[in-house]
């Protein structure tokens, strides 16, 4: 490990682009449709290879995306990171919970080929496909199990399912509530922004703080998406970004590309500073007002696919790189003694 260079921490797996809903704003626009677009075996092994050198990667993350389409494959990768020794998630929207035996089964299987976590995600956009009995199912399965279980609800001010929603269903209070293992389940309101449609929805502040930080995800994840690229973050909007981009996984000599991707001025920028501040430094530069987005990746693509912001970045950077550069060391040498 270097300590100079922030140690990516996470490894994520993007099994498939195919999934068996459609949410509304789906960032990166899933469906039933996409078949073509899913690993196989083979390139996951060699992703999984490849970060088995990057000791400071303890955790697989297997998503989509559906993960659960292809279950059999997801066993087999589940087992072959195990086996290497990573703890390992999966992100699910619980389309397979149709009763809880049939949601105790897979868990089963699941425990046995090694998975650590599960994280499921719901609310008004999901349910249209997925009723949320079948993540109550699951989410019941999983912490009898022992397992860490996480719900992630989409929330925005138009939202009419919330979290309250979900601890009072009547599944809940009858299987979950009051039971030893219910700790395990951690129910959280996750922020649902608009990325196909001009929709604006309002948030509440608190969901929002995180936009005015920096951005570890950059550097604390390495992906592998479903066309077999390795990703230099698994954001929202990583798909729109080309330079997040590292190369194919077949192609790539992962420690080179992750030593250029450190180096790279902006990317450490987004690391320390996040690309609101970044958008809103260079506005100002350029004598505008900056534009408003509820999520910090939004930001991000339109940093990145804004030739007349990038073109001000490049001319004006020389002026903030030391300061920029001494809070990047300082962050490094804090966020890698986390690690540690
Ligand atoms: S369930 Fe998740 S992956 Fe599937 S369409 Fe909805 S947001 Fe996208
Ligand atoms: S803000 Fe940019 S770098 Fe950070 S996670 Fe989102 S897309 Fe990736």
């Amino acid at each position: 490990m270097n300590n100079l260079e922030p140690n990516p921490r996470t490894a994520a797996i993007l099994m498939t682009y195919q999934c068996v809903a459609e949410c509304d704003e789906c960032c990166f626009s899933c469906s039933p449709r996409l078949k073509g677009n899913s690993l196989n075996f083979g390139k996951i092994k060699s992703f999984l290879d490849k970060i088995k050198h990057i000791e400071s990667i303890k955790v697989v993350v297997f998503s989509g995306g559906e993960c659960f389409i292809n279950f059999k494959l997801l066993v087999k990768s589940i087992r072959y990171a195990h086996d290497l020794g990573f703890l390992t998630r999966c992100v699910t929207n619980g389309f397979w919970g149709t009763s809880i035996e049939s949601a105790r089964e897979k868990i089963q299987i699941l425990k046995y080929n090694g998975l650590n976590e599960i994280n499921f995600s719901t609310g008004d956009s999901h349910q249209k496909f997925i009723p949320v009995e079948c993540v109550l199912h699951c989410a019941i399965a999983s912490v009898e199990q022992g397992m860490l279980t996480c719900i992630a609800v989409e929330t925005n001010s138009s939202k009419k399912f919330k979290v309250e929603d979900f601890v009072n269903h009547p599944l809940y209070t009858k299987y979950i509530q009051g039971q030893k293992y219910s700790k395990l389940l951690k129910v959280m309101p996750t922020i649902w922004v608009s990325f196909h449609t001009n929709t604006v929805y309002k948030f509440d502040k608190k969901l929002l703080s995180g936009n005015n930080e920096g951005c570890d995800g950059i550097f604390d994840t390495v992906a592998l998406e479903p066309r077999g690229d390795v990703v230099g973050c698994c954001g929202l909007t990583s798909n729109d970004i080309s330079e997040l981009h590292l190369g194919k996984i077949d192609r790539v000599e992962l420690n080179k590309v992750l030593s250029s991707h450190h180096r790279d001025f902006l990317k450490a920028w987004i690391f320390v500073d996040g690309p609101k501040k970044i958008v809103e430094t260079a506005s100002k530069w350029m004598g505008k007002e900056a534009p408003f987005f509820a999520h910090k990746c939004l930001y991000c693509a339109y940093l990145y696919n804004n030739k007349q912001l990038l073109g001000t970045i490049r001319d004006n950077y020389e002026s903030v790189k030391e300061e920029v550069l001494t809070r990047y060391l300082e962050k490094v040498v804090i966020y890698n003694s986390i690690l540690n």
